[in-house]
């Protein structure tokens, strides 16, 4: 195997390989723009290195050989001392993570080379300026020191010296300052500065790989659901310098608004200096669009290849670029983050352009994002305190205790508060405490800063940059101009989408999205009903590319009203159980209690109608669409008061001697229902077995309710779905009594009801017989909470709050099966059940209900085992139609 490519070797498809960095520095070095030369060492390499603990043996010879093709090719040597060659030593992983591998830069400076880098810059102050990051970053990042140490030493620099900036102190300053990092380096590390250029370089290549297994790394990729195994690549790359003066300087640059989509210059700019320096916030940037009096030959290169970049990548790209005494080089580029609003604005836009197709737009945003732009915002009527403006970094409205740093926003977090975490800046150690929060406040930074896109990563409320406002982490307070003093435990709100900021609790309203998909709102011209439309069309794209349907789970009229406007084609699944709670709950303890078959039948037939009068309603608000009617499902004993408080009745009054002989029965009821583990007994099924005319009665309601509809001229389309059967006997059996009841209906009213009969498969006994089960069903629905409890062997209730986190930190699943659908385990049953089903009756109707209907992974895996439809509740249906339509596309 190669472990080494060239930035020539490469290109943008070898992401796994190369990681995102090195596979866009060689596809932007093909496209012939300016990139500093240099090579990529694989992740093949880190994997070799990370397994056996030792670099793979191959990898020395192959880094030397690309090494000297580098050194010839630039016509100077790495750490030559009098004409020096200097490389970044860069880690890329596959994903991009922001802050949490580690860069560094200038290798190649040593005692000597500073001298000969002086010379061959004719800049003193620059090449010792240069050696004191490089020992700074090297110190820090390869040879583990508290990076505060530099950060005191360089501060007291500038005090010593009444300065403000680092640009201020002079080259005699910096020389001194590299002495003191030396010290600290000799102190904290034990060990003096490597002084050999090529141990430089290897140590900070092992240090790249080391750190794919930092813990702040691990972290992140949990967050985001980044496997462990990949590894990361390593980049070596030729210096260019930023820091040669006022002609020279780095920047950051969007090809879009990554907040809008709309176009325009959008990036910062920072005179001087080098690297990280414009996201650091150590100086304040200028926006770039200030480079074009500063630089304006610069300025309008860069803008020619942010043109060629989109028009090659075809998307938004985000770039970092140096300017070294008026020349412009590429140091980076990839596809950039996106708020989600914008994710939608820019598919349509790149549709409009001609870049992309429909199917392609589809592909670039997501039912996370969608979900996201469901959020409520804040009520623009209500009256506000404003404290201040920052950087609308990433939408939301969040409100929240106001907190200073990391430990506190999860303390208080834990404990069940909503916090704001304000910081002046964030770091990678804030990681955690942004998490926790709802959302995150920083007095610095631009859009490309931590706190900006790792919040946007997240999903997270987001306002940076908000300069007016002093946040004073040690006293925790925030103080605004007018002087108002937020301290910490206020109540303020943030406006991500805006960059306000508030005092206090800001009520939230509804989203535009949501009012479209209401028909409340439609396509206009200004900034929300700009997204409207995107999201109109985008939707327009999935419906017409998706092979699933897309059902709700509605209980009621008014569910089913709502889920029709978010475009429900039917509902999936209607429980039963709460026609028989609030009012009727009497009736159906008289149910439960019955002593003879005249007192049973005589509480159905009081619930007879009013069940029918529920399904009335539901038929006629999805008139014309399937509506699959769960019979009576779960334990009796829940619809008996609790134990405790009926205990507590009866004691009352026996010691009153009042007369309690109901609540005696109800209580000897309760005790003989009361089950070791409910979920595994007497239910579904079950219940239409041994309570003779319960099921019966659900079916006459329905029929009845049915032929009603249709008398009104209506088109009702019930199914009736039997739940938690185990083996199609169970089934033959209600359905024989089904047909029964329905053919009587039929004989009645003279009406043709064609109402179809089927059943769950939630159990893995159903899955594993499906074959059979299919000779008695029409449809299978299947009911994946029930199946990965029985699967799994979880009790949901139970194992989610005790021991996830655990499995999740141990990575034993990198989401909960609740969440997602188990694809191994819970889906193969499916899959081959649904095979088994269809190989029995071909024209078996499939689908899914379950929260696994509205989440998008499963979604996918749905569309590829071939069900017909999934059943979500009402909100999530937008996000299950995006996802169907992105699983076709
Ligand atoms: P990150 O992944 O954290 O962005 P990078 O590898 O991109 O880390 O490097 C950190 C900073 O150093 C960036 O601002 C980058 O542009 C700059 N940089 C990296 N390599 C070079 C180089 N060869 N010359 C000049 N600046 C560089
Ligand atoms: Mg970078
Ligand atoms: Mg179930």
């Amino acid at each position: 195997v190669k472990f080494v490519y060239d930035f020539t070797e490469g290109n943008k498809d070898l992401k796994d390989l190369l990681g995102g960095k090195g596979a866009n520095l060689a596809e932007m070095t093909n496209l012939g723009l300016p990139v500093p030369p240099g090579f990529t060492i694989t992740t093949e390499a880190c994997k070799v290195y990370l397994d056996s603990g030792e670099e793979p043996a191959a990898l020395r010879d192959e880094v030397s050989a690309h090494l000297a093709a580098l050194e010839e090719g630039m016509g100077k040597k790495l750490g030559q001392a009098d004409n020096p060659l200097l490389v970044s030593v860069r880690s890329g992983a596959k994903f991009s993570m922001p802050g949490m591998m580690d860069t560094v830069l200038n290798i190649g400076l040593s005692d000597k080379s500073v001298q000969g880098l002086a010379k061959q810059a004719g800049d003193e102050r620059f090449a010792w300026d240069s050696y004191r990051r490089l020992i700074q970053m090297f110190g820090k990042t390869v040879l583990g020191v508290e990076g505060d140490l530099f950060e005191d030493a360089l501060d007291a620099a500038k005090k010593a010296k009444k300065v403000t900036v680092d640009t201020e102190l002079d080259a005699a300053d910096l020389k001194k300052l590299v002495t003191k990092f030396k010290k600290i380096v000799k102190t904290e590390a034990g060990r003096d500065f490597p002084q050999d250029p090529r141990e430089q370089m290897d140590l900070a290549i092992k240090a790249v790989f080391d750190s794919w297994n930092g813990e702040r790394a691990k972290l992140y990729r949990r967050q985001e659901r980044i496997p462990h195994d990949l590894g990361t690549a390593v980049n070596v790359c030729s210096m260019v310098f930023g820091n040669l003066g006022p002609d020279s300087g780095t920047g950051v640059a969007f090809t879009r608004d990554p907040a809008s989509g709309h176009q325009g210059v959008y990036g910062d700019y920072l005179q001087n200096a080098q690297g990280e320096d414009v996201v650091a916030g150590i100086r304040n940037t200028v926006p770039l669009a200030e480079l074009e009096q500063i630089d304006k030959k610069s300025y309008d290169r860069l803008m020619q290849i942010m043109e060629t970049l989109e028009n090659h990548y075809k998307d938004l790209c985000d770039i970092e670029f140096t300017i070294e005494r008026g020349q412009l080089w590429m140091l980076q580029t990839r596809v950039g983050k996106r708020t989600a609003g914008a994710a939608f604005r820019i598919a349509t836009q790149l549709v409009d352009q001609g870049l992309i197709d429909e199917a392609e737009a589809l592909q670039r945003v997501t039912g996370a994002q969608l979900a996201q732009l469901m959020f409520p915002r804040f009520d623009e009527q209500a009256k506000v305190e404003q404290l201040g403006r920052g950087i609308a970094a990433s939408p939301g409205a969040a409100v929240g205790k106001a907190v200073f740093d990391s430990y506190t926003a999860v303390k208080w977090s834990r404990s069940g508060e909503k916090v704001i975490l304000i910081r002046r800046e964030t770091n990678p150690d804030d990681l955690d405490g942004m998490i926790a929060a709802e959302g995150i406040l920083t007095s610095r930074g631009g859009k490309t800063s931590h706190a900006a896109v790792v919040a946007r990563g997240m999903g997270k409320t987001c306002v940076c940059g908000a300069e007016e406002l002093e946040v004073d982490t040690k006293r925790r307070r925030l103080t605004a101009p007018g002087g108002v003093v937020v301290e910490e435990g206020d109540l303020i709100s943030i406006d991500g989408s805006s960059g306000k900021v508030y005092l206090d609790e800001v009520p939230v309203v509804p989203s535009p999205v949501v009012e479209y998909f209401e028909g409340r709102m439609h396509a206009g011209a200004d900034d929300a009903d700009e997204l409207v439309e995107a999201v109109h069309r985008i939707m327009a794209f999935a419906d017409r590319k998706r092979r699933l349907r897309v059902r709700a789970n509605a209980d009621n009229a008014e569910d089913a009203l709502r889920a029709r406007r978010f475009g429900a084609q039917g509902i999936g699944l209607c429980r039963t159980e709460h026609m028989f709670l609030g009012d009727r709950r009497e009736l159906v303890e008289r149910l439960i209690l019955a002593d003879t078959e005249t007192e049973r039948e005589d509480s159905l037939k009081e619930l007879l109608p009013l069940q029918k009068k529920d399904f009335v309603e539901l038929f006629e608000a999805m008139d014309g669409l399937p509506v699959t009617i769960r019979l009576l499902d779960p334990p009796l004993h829940e619809f008996l008061p609790d134990i405790t408080e009926l205990s507590v009745r009866v004691a009352l009054a026996e010691a009153r001697q009042e007369p309690h002989e109901n609540e005696l029965r109800l209580l000897q009821a309760v005790h003989r229902l009361h089950e070791q583990n409910p979920m595994l007994g007497l239910r579904g099924v079950r219940l239409g077995l041994v309570i003779p005319g319960l099921f019966t009665m659900q079916v006459r309601a329905i029929a009845e309710a049915a032929a009603e509809r249709k008398a009104a001229k209506g088109d009702p389309r019930a199914e009736i779905m039997i739940p938690l059967v185990g083996t199609v006997q169970e089934l033959e059996i209600v359905r024989e009594e089904a047909d029964r009841v329905i053919a009587e209906v039929e004989e009645a009213t003279g009406a043709r009801l064609k109402l179809a009969i089927g059943t769950m498969i939630e159990l893995p006994r159903a899955a594993l017989t499906a074959g059979q089960i299919a000779e008695a069903a029409e449809f299978f629905s299947f009911g994946t909470n029930d199946l990965t409890q029985t699967v799994w062997g979880f009790s949901r209730d139970d194992v989610e709050a005790s021991f996830f986190t655990a499995y999740l930190e141990k990575g034993i699943f990198g989401v909960s099966p609740f969440e997602t659908i188990d694809r191994d385990g819970v889906g193969s049953l499916v899959k081959a059940a649904a095979q088994a089903g269809r190989a029995t009756r071909p024209d078996l109707k499939l689908g899914v209900c379950g929260e696994h209907g509205g989440d998008p992974e499963s979604v996918h895996f749905f569309h590829e085992v071939g069900l017909d439809y999934v059943s979500c509740s009402p909100f999530r249906i937008p996000v299950a139609r995006l996802e169907a339509g992105r699983a076709a596309s």
